[in-house]
């Protein structure tokens, strides 16, 4: 009995060590399978990251192959996180609807724009799709996002679009493509007059552009569509915040109807020529210093403090010399070495050039090589040294573009110019250098 019953155990051992290690093997086997299919899967889409020009957005990129199709999609991401959640979930969304009704021919493409105004980002996702071999643009969505609080607008914030329905239908009613389609055919392509459709947009700083999927059009259509209409002829209906700049009216009238040219001659000293810049600097007014060379080669800091200042170096010889009574070699003289003195103290030539006395000829004209400047408005202040006086003499030869003589040596020219200034801006003069002055002389 012992020997039959042997026998008989070898078979069953064996056979239970083959179905032991064939249930291992197929364990093994289904393993590596399993591990094999999700590396495939996983491989099949890549994830990556561009940075965008502007430092406030990256662009994620997935690209991906399956059975239904293959599919490339970009997408924004920022430093709001909320924007990032949104966004993600909407092109996640995209990417399902897209796999459950489209079949292996199919390209899935998703990529946006963006622009950027004040605080405010727009973005534009638009969603292609293509079957055979045919693009279409199937839809596109908006989002606003405030890169000053990271958190995303809602259209209402931005623009109140009740006001513009008859303007966006209007202008869409105009567009080529719309055109050509109504042309076509009997029925129309309208907007539908819902509030809702008019929540789709971009601003850029020119622009606001809005954007219509298909469903927005009263008849089908399979495309989208899009508008744009300039800032500022909406502006209105903008809200506060983002209201363009206005455009500003001096821009018409180009040359302001009433200017003076500052002059200060003889100078500089380091008392009165000192008072002088201090109140040009408070109100704000750019002058024309004709600089005695004598006095840039005694004060040279002052002619580096005129320049510093942003008023513009004129020449007006070197010894105060009446130059015309003088011989070509010593008005070359007067004129260069004052140039000299002005350059080595300010770093700059003198841009301008008055003879003292207002005394020249075609030889004085020729060595100063810049424009000579001499004045219309004299208002005797070396002379008067009196306030009222030099009100007096400005108000009886003032003019539309004037060129006022005043002379930065003397106390009292310093002590009356806050009254001549207050006077002249009353009068709505606008302030220029001799420069600006003869430019706008040529000009006309
Ligand atoms: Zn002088």
């Amino acid at each position: 009995m012992n020997q039959p019953t042997a026998k008989k155990r070898l078979p069953i051992n064996f056979l239970l060590i083959t179905i032991g290690l064939s249930l291992i093997i197929f364990a093994v086997f289904y393993i590596i399978t399993l591990k094999t299919d999700q590396i495939n899967s996983a491989s099949a889409e890549t994830h990556s990251t561009v940075f965008v020009k502007d430092s406030f957005i990256e662009t994620n990129i997935i690209k991906g192959e399956t059975n239904s199709g293959n599919y490339t999609i970009k997408y924004p991401q920022t430093t709001s996180a909320d924007f990032n959640q949104q966004v993600e979930e909407y092109v996640t969304d995209l990417k399902t609807d897209f796999f459950q009704s489209h079949t292996s021919s199919s390209t899935l493409i998703i990529d946006y724009s963006f622009t950027h105004y004040k605080n405010l980002y727009s973005f534009v996702l638009s969603q292609k799709v293509k079957q055979d071999t045919l693009f279409t643009e199937k839809i596109k969505r908006t989002f606003l996002l405030d890169s000053k609080n990271n958190s995303i607008l809602s259209p209402e914030t931005v623009v109140s679009s009740k006001q513009l329905i008859p303007l966006i239908s209007k202008r869409f009613s105009e567009q080529e493509k719309i055109k050509q389609f109504n042309a076509q055919r009997d029925k129309k392509l309208e907007l539908a007059n819902d509030e809702s459709l008019y929540k789709q947009f971009t601003i850029s700083n020119k622009n606001i552009t809005f954007y219509f999927n298909p469903e927005s059009f009263t008849i089908p259509y399979n495309d989208t569509a899009s508008i744009s209409i300039s800032l500022n002829s909406i502006r209105n209906s903008l809200n506060e915040a983002y209201k363009p700049a206005p455009i500003k009216k001096k821009k018409a009238s180009k040359t302001p109807t009433k200017v003076v040219s500052l002059t200060f001659d003889d100078g500089p000293n380091t008392t009165s020529t000192k008072q002088i810049l201090a109140i040009l600097k408070k109100e704000q007014i750019k002058a024309t210093f004709f600089i005695v060379g004598t006095q840039a080669k005694a004060n040279p800091k002052m002619v580096k403090e005129i320049y510093k200042a942003g008023h513009e170096l004129g020449n007006h010889s070197f010894t105060h010399a009446d130059l015309a009574r003088l011989s070509d070699k010593k008005i070359k003289n007067e004129i260069t070495k004052t140039n000299k003195y002005i350059k080595e103290a300010s770093g700059h030539n003198p841009t301008v050039f008055r003879p003292p006395y207002g005394s020249f000829d075609q030889r004085v004209i020729n060595y100063a090589k810049v424009p000579m400047i001499l004045w219309s408005v004299d208002t005797l202040d070396w002379q008067n040294h009196n306030t009222t006086s030099i009100l007096h003499n400005i108000e009886e030869e003032k003019s539309k573009q004037m060129t006022l003589l005043m002379h930065d040596i003397h106390d009292s020219s310093a002590d009356a110019l806050p009254k001549v200034i207050k006077k002249l801006k009353k009068e709505n003069y606008t302030f220029v250098t001799a420069s600006e002055l003869l430019e706008m002389k040529n000009k006309k």
